[in-house]
Order: structure tokens, then C-alpha cells, then sequence
């Protein structure tokens, strides 16, 4: 018989197990990457089941941002100071509301460690910052701002410093040898020399437990047949987000429903359900990551507008910010105003591929032709151009370097509906990434990391964050799953 359920099935019922290792990782992604590599050097015979055909998960297609910083050697070598407690303050701030103080704690102390263990696993990091505004460098730049760091309300009360560090592509095709690429191929690489078996077109469908509770393995479903795992020291479920399972999506963050990005189909909850049925803790379940899909170069030099014609935030911040504040708090509606000049700026720098959706001579006939109420645009536009004048932002704080007022022609980017994101919250772990029960007690045999889990980010993210979190508390995950 086949199982289909996310329920423990009882050791009892295991009538034999079709294979064994010390260590049973589900998901070969960024999270079980560096969970078989811990475990396979802590002595453990690691084997790994992947649903799909082959390694990389979402990982191997991102931009490949790894969150990273406390003065890390490229940070030293692009001339940054950075220090752990100015990181520990910038995440407790800006990844919140209600972070989880003690997993950011051990991440900022193990940041620039975490970064030297990738550079030795063979991650390659170029040693140039790319100080524009964008989702990613231009080039293959190995470092940048991708949080926020340097821009309002965080620049005046922390010292900033960039701590998106992005692994350098051989020839930048983003999307196929792109930066998630270029940091899973060498952690995989690593795992295969360390003994680390995978297997393919292996599902898991839920956990196996013996009479004590102790989870011992798993069962899963290869090629319509069941395929079952005894784990002799324990199971890490490394399966990525609920992006895609639409119920879930739904019941916990319905802010992201029709809207899933950055995570791929096989995000689909089943490691959150089968920790769930295991009377595990979730956190940060309504959490999302949004991207707005604009260019942060328009953004940056021009303003952006709710339904009522009103600025809402600096536009000069993480895009990720301006995507979480407009789907969040403005019903996802947003206007992007510019004027030509800042615009043929933009197009000096490169193609955006975007054209305006209304030009016009003056703001009060750019207001009427968007259907704005008479005068609502206006008055923003003359506010912020009136101290603009001086070079300041009084309301928003932008930052100098950007403010200028807001010329003709002026265009209007419509860019309502224009978010996507994906789910932060997931099973709650340990710093050592041991999933916990309702009770506050460890489930003993089971652990967890990644965006199945809840990590550093409970409300606010940065880029950089999932691909940090993941291999960080990945690697605790395989040390502690390995030392039974
Ligand atoms: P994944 O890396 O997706 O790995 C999960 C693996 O589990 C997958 O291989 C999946 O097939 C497998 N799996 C799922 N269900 C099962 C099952 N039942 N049995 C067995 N295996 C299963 N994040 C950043 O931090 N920085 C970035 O720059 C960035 N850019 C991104 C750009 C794009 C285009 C995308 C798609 C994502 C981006 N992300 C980025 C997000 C990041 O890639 C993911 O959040 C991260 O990979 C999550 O890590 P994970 O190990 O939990 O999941």
C-alpha cells in the first residue's frame, strides 16, 4: 500500500526497510547541501532524497545573495568595517517584527566562519563592490548592500556596511549558471567527496517513529512505488517553503495568494505538515518576502506614490522593503513618478525594458490622466521638490545623494499588482536546528532547515537571508542529526 499521508507511521508497520544511512536528509538543496556535508564530516553515513531529478532546488536558480557579514574577508577586501554587534543590531531591527534573538546571535558570531567555510568548500567570491542600486550587481561583483543597511530609518542608527555576498559567475546568465549555481555546485561537489549518496525521484512523504516517538526514518514514493529509510541517527527535512501549496498559502499568509516568486513547485509545505503532525511548532507563518518588479534604478531617483497620490517610504531603500510596505500596508497598489532627466540617467546605465505607462507636461495632468483625485499628486510633488531644493527629505529621509526635485516631462511606472514573494515562516527549530514540539520539547531524531523552517527573518528580509540562513543552520542540522 502507498502512502499518501503526512502522519508518523509506527516502526511496527515497517515490515523492511529498502535502504539505510546514519543520517536520512530530505532535499537537496541549499539546507540539505550543507546538512550532508556537517554530517558526512562528523563521521556519519549520509544519504540524501531529492524529489527531483537532480540537485539544486530553488538554490541552484537564485541570484545566489548569501546574507553575510561581522567583517568578513571580502567585506575586508571591498574596504568595509562591519562588526558582530552592528550586524546582530541591523537584523534584530530590520528582520523583525519578534526575531528569533538566539539563532541571529549565533549567526552574526558564526558569519565570518560560515563565509570561510564556503570559501573552502570552493565558493568563488570576487573581491569588487557594486555600490548602484538593483536587485543584483551589474556584473559579477561579489558584494552589496541588500538589506537596507545604508538607507533610512536604519543608516543613522547603524553603522552600515554591505553584507550581500554573491558567489561570481563565470559568464552571468542569471537563472542558469547564476550566483545560487555557482555556490550549490561546489557544496555538492564537496558532499560527493565526502561520501555523501543521493538518491533521485525520491519523494518523501512522511517520517517514520518507534514506540518511544523517536523519529527513525522516513517513507517515500519513487516511481509510483513506496520507498522506506531507516535513519539510525536521525532525519533532516531540508524541503523548502509552502510557496506553492495553496491552501496553506491561503490559511497562513493569504497576502501571497496568486502571487508565489523565488521558490519553485516542490515548495510545497509537506515538510511544515509532516512536522505539524508530528505536534511540531510553527512561527512566522503569515512572514513573506516580496519583490516589487521595477527597476530600483527608477525607483531610487524618482518617488513612489500609493492609491491617494501619497508617498509611503525612501525610495533608495532594499526594493524588498518597498515590495513588503506596498503589498502589506497599500493594498498593493504603487506608482513609480519620474522625470525625464533622472530616467535618460537610467537608460545611460542600460535598457530597463520598461516603458513608462503615462507621460505627461505637468504632475496635475500626470494626476488627472492616472485617475488620482485632483491635487492629491500635485501636493507630493511640490513637498518633496520644495526641500528637495535643499537636498533633504524631511518626510522620508532619503538620502541625499538621490534627492533631486522632480522635473518635466514626468512619467508614471504603473506598477499595481507588480509583487511576488514567497513564505518565511515554517517549523520551529533550535539554533542547533532541532524542530521543537508544541510542548517546548525537541522531538527527538528530527531536524530541519531552511525555508521549511522559521530562520533569522520573522517579518523583514534581505536578500541574502533564505541562501544564508539555509546553509548556516543546514550545517548545524547535519552536525546535530549526526551525533546520536
Ligand atoms: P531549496 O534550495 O529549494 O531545496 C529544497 C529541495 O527539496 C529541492 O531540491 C526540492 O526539490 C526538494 N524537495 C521538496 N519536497 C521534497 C520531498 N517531498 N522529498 C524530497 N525532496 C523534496 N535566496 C537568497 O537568499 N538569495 C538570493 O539571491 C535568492 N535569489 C533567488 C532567486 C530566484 C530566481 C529564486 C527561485 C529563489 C531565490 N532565493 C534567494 C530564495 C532561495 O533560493 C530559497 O529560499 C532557498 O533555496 C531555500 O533553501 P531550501 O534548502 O529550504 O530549499
Amino acid at each position: 500500500m502507498l502512502v499518501d499521508t503526512v502522519r508518523p507511521i509506527p516502526e511496527s508497520e515497517i515490515a523492511a526497510w529498502d535502504a539505510d544511512a546514519d543520517v536520512v536528509i530530505a532535499g537537496y538543496g541549499v539546507a540539505g547541501a550543507a546538512a550532508a556535508i556537517e554530517a558526512a564530516r562528523a563521521g556519519a553515513e549520509v544519504l540524501v532524497l531529492e524529489r527531483s531529478g537532480g540537485w539544486g532546488g530553488a538554490a541552484s536558480m537564485a541570484g545566489g545573495f548569501i546574507y553575510l557579514g561581522g567583517g568578513t574577508p571580502l567585506q575586508k577586501a571591498c574596504g568595509f568595517d562591519d562588526t558582530v554587534e552592528n550586524m546582530k543590531a541591523f537584523m534584530k531591527a530590520a528582520l523583525g517584527p519578534a526575531t528569533d534573538d538566539e539563532k541571529i546571535d549565533v549567526y552574526c558570531e558564526g558569519s565570518v566562519d560560515h563565509y570561510n567555510w564556503l570559501v573552502e568548500a570552493g565558493v568563488p567570491f570576487k573581491e569588487e563592490f557594486w555600490g548602484e542600486p538593483g536587485w543584483e550587481p551589474g556584473g559579477d561583483e561579489g558584494l552589496m548592500y541588500s538589506g537596507g543597511e545604508n538607507a533610512a530609518p536604519f543608516k543613522d542608527l547603524i553603522p552600515p556596511a554591505p553584507r550581500g555576498h554573491l558567489p561570481q559567475m563565470d559568464n552571468k546568465k542569471t537563472g542558469e549558471r547564476g550566483g545560487g549555481y555557482m555556490l550549490m555546485k561546489p557544496l555538492v561537489d564537496t558532499a560527493e567527496k565526502l561520501g555523501v549518496k543521493a538518491e533521485y525521484d525520491v519523494r518523501v512523504q512522511t517520517v517514520v517513529v518507534d514506540e518511544d516517538g523517536r523519529v527513525v526514518g522516513v517513507v517515500a514514493r519513487r516511481y509510483g512505488h513506496q520507498f522506506t529509510v531507516r535513519a539510525r541517527r536521525g532525519v533532516v527535512l531540508a524541503m523548502g517553503s509552502f510557496a506553492f501549496d495553496e491552501d496553506m498559502v491561503r490559511d497562513n499568509a493569504p497576502v501571497l495568494v496568486g502571487r508565489p516568486g523565488s521558490a519553485i513547485d516542490a515548495h510545497d509545505g509537506r515538510a511544515i505538515r509532516i512536522g505539524q503532525a508530528l505536534g511540531a511548532a510553527t512561527a512566522h507563518m503569515d512572514a513573506a518576502e516580496v519583490a516589487v518588479h521595477t527597476s530600483p534604478q527608477l525607483m531610487t531617483r524618482g518617488i513612489i506614490v500609493n492609491a491617494h497620490g501619497q508617498r509611503f517610504i525612501t525610495e533608495d531603500t532594499y526594493p524588498g522593503r518597498i515590495g513588503q510596505a506596498m503589498l502589506f500596508h497599500q493594498n498593493n497598489e504603487a506608482f513609480l513618478i519620474i522625470d525625464q532627466q533622472a530616467h535618460d540617467e537610467v537608460l545611460k546605465l542600460g535598457s530597463t525594458g520598461l516603458q513608462p505607462t503615462w507621460v505627461c507636461e505637468s504632475a496635475a495632468e500626470l494626476e488627472a490622466e492616472m485617475g488620482l483625485p485632483g491635487g492629491a499628486l500635485t501636493s507630493t510633488v511640490n513637498v518633496y521638490n520644495m526641500h528637495a531644493e535643499n537636498g533633504s527629505d524631511p518626510l522620508f529621509s532619503k538620502s541625499e545623494k538621490w534627492v533631486r526635485p522632480i522635473g518635466t516631462p514626468i512619467a508614471a511606472f504603473d506598477l499595481r499588482g507588480m509583487t511576488s514573494g514567497f513564505p518565511l515562516g515554517g517549523l520551529k527549530t533550535t539554533a542547533d536546528s532541532e524542530v521543537l514540539h508544541v510542548s517546548g520539547e525537541k522531538i527527538p531524531g528530527l531536524f530541519a532547515a531552511g525555508r521549511c523552517t522559521t530562520g533569522v527573518c520573522a517579518g523583514g528580509y534581505a536578500s541574502g537571508a533564505s541562501l544564508g540562513d539555509g546553509s548556516f543552520f543546514g550545517r548545524r542540522a547535519g552536525i546535530s542529526a549526526a551525533r546520536r
